[in-house]
């Protein structure tokens, strides 16, 4: 082995990072792997907020903001875990904001809120629109301050399960090459989401899902796979995320016609109905004629320069510099984009999943907190809140249990798994198939789902499998950033990813949240499908089972925006 640690994270975003600090201070020897310098993971990118209900910019309470998020998730998130969410938040907050988060203020001093989706009151902390970048910063800091050891640049590739429990990671190392064995008492995953699976994504070129594909390899199931949010405001052409923020700030969405359009699918909420919601309604004026090039628009001159350059000058910046336009004078093109993954590793109120040592928190994980589609702003206090929890409880069995061993035998199937993975010399880059995925799935399993694309989608799956595993040409044979074969692993975990997306979506015979059927299963059916998809590695393919959803008070009711 190389280095032993009681608590390895893999991962070093706000969940990993998070985690990191309380177990720490749990009293635990902590190390943080992470394919990326901290302060480059992609909660950086994080814009509109955090939601706590502080009651700062009017009423509220964490009742309320636990009954939204139920609602929000079409009444299958865990409802014990979203309680959780919504009373610890607060504090959660107020101890961001003393290890120094500048969060945006009032003119009294207090956190400023502002609306966001679905959300019956304005609880959405924010610093401007740079709200995940001034976090993980602030969490970076405390790492620093605490000397909490980070492998930067190690690639994760596998975790090692011995006499019945994780006890370590095996990574590449990006600047030195060659494989490393890190031990650990126990080791929590926080690898974050798998938005680049589709060709076009808010998502940085990180977020490849391969924390979620090791714990599926290891046997350990992963639940909910079918969700994936699409936000309603990606900037036309890129897919760069505009914010929430805007909307909640009050820009409104405009159709070809100049018509708000969202009067006729939300007339309450308007702007602000849920994401899903919202990102149907574009879809549909834009199959229906009424977009502009596959875009509708989003217009905020009607907030005024200050207002724009005060709390949205991000998104201002990024509307300028990526489709040309300034917010303050002219609608920015805007379409539904994949953004962010509901499902992933099945994981308890503390973090733990079906394998003693192994611990998940952040997007990588599925508490479930947000069921069939998330709210804006509750990614993030996810990632605090269940990183610090999990981050406890993978530090108190550390300090429990004395023995971490991982045989060698690991390592050496490592390296044999890594030298044919380098020897192939026939066969295609791996970008093409890359590429394949990423067209296909935007093409097949995006806004709307129909039974035969989904079914197509299949059968397009398993073909990029076989390409894949007849041997991808990894050219650069080298020791130094060797992105060619961590690409190349990448997309190995993205297809098996996808498999289990698609096999759980085509089981879905159902309309519930992000996963939409309009033409053969149009409403939520709670009879057959108010149940958590659990998909399992079996036989070089996933396997599907179904799991109960958690309800404390609740009960199923229509959702009207
Ligand atoms: C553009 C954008 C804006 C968003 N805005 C908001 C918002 O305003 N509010 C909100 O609540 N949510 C928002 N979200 C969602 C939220 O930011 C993310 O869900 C959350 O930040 C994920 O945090 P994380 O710690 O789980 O993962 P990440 O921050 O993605 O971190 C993952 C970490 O894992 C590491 N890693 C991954 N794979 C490996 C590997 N194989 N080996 C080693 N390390 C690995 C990476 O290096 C990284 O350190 C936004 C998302 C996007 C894309």
């Amino acid at each position: 082995m190389d280095a032993t640690h009681d608590v390895l994270i893999v991962g070093a975003g706000c969940a990993g990072m998070r985690a990191a600090i309380e177990a720490h201070d749990a009293g635990a020897d902590v190390a943080v792997i992470s394919k990326l310098h901290p302060t480059r993971s992609h909660s950086g990118a994080a814009e509109g907020g955090i939601n706590a209900a502080l009651g700062n910019a009017a009423e509220d309470s964490s009742e309320s903001h636990a009954f939204d998020t139920v609602k929000g998730s079409d009444y299958i998130g865990d409802q014990d875990a979203i309680e959780i969410l919504a009373d610890e938040a607060p504090g959660d907050i107020y101890q961001l904001e003393n290890w120094g988060a500048f969060f945006s203020r009032l003119p009294d001093g207090r956190l400023a809120q502002r609306p966001f989706g679905a959300a019956g009151s304005p609880r959405t902390v924010f610093a401007a629109d740079i709200t995940g970048h001034v976090l993980i910063q602030v969490l970076y800091e405390q790492l620093v301050k605490r000397d909490i050891k980070v492998y930067e640049e190690f690639f994760a590739w596998k975790l090692v399960e011995n006499d019945g429990r994780c006890q370590g990671v095996i990574a590449w190392d990006l600047l030195n090459g060659g494989l490393k064995t890190f031990g650990g008492k126990t080791v929590v995953l926080a690898t974050g989401g798998q938005g680049r699976i589709y060709r076009t994504t808010t998502n940085a070129y990180a977020c490849t899902g391969d924390g979620a594909a090791m714990a599926l390899y290891l046997g350990v199931p992963l639940k909910d796979m079918e969700f994936m949010q699409f936000h309603p405001t990606t900037l036309f052409p890129t897919g760069i995320l505009l914010t929430e923020g805007c909307r909640g700030e009050g820009a409104y969405l405009i159709n070809s016609e100049g018509e708000r359009f969202m009067k006729r699918y939300a007339p309450n909420a308007m702007e602000l109905a849920s994401r899903d919601v919202v990102s149907r309604a574009e879809q549909t004026e834009i199959d229906a004629g009424r977009g502009i090039n596959g875009s509708v628009m989003l217009d905020m001159r009607h907030l005024g320069a200050e207002r724009i350059i005060e709390r949205l000058p991000g998104s201002r910046e990024l509307s300028m510099v990526f489709a040309g336009v300034d917010p303050i004078y002219d609608p920015v093109p805007v379409r539904p984009g994949a953004h962010y993954h509901m499902g992933g590793v099945e994981a308890d109120n503390d973090g733990l999943t079906e394998l003693t040592g192994l611990y998940a928190a952040g997007e990588v994980a599925c508490v479930s907190v947000h069921g069939a589609n998330r709210l804006g702003g509750n990614s993030l206090m996810e990632t605090i809140t269940f990183g610090r929890r999990a981050g406890r409880a993978a530090a108190e069995w550390a300090l429990a249990n004395t023995t971490v061993d991982v045989p060698r035998s690991a390592q050496d199937d490592a390296e044999r798994e890594l030298k044919s993975l380098l020897d192939v010399k026939d066969g295609e880059r791996p970008w093409q198939i890359r590429q394949d995925l990423g067209s296909s799935m935007l093409e097949n399993f995006g806004v709307f789902r129909r039974e035969e694309q989904m079914a197509k989608q299949i059968e397009i799956l398993e073909e990029l499998k076989e390409r894949y595993d007849r041997g991808v040409v990894i050219e650069d044979k080298g020791e130094v950033f060797n992105s060619d074969l961590t690409s190349a692993i990448e997309l190995g975990n993205m297809i098996d990813l996808a498999r289990c997306m698609l096999q759980a979506g085509i089981a879905r015979k159902e309309s519930r949240g992000a996963h939409a059927r309009p033409y053969d299963h149009p409403k939520r059916d709670d009879d057959n499908f108010m149940k958590h998809s659990i998909s399992r590695w079996g036989d070089g393919a996933p396997e599907l089972s179904y799991s109960d959803v958690r309800v404390t008070k609740y009960e199923p009711q229509e959702r009207k925006y």
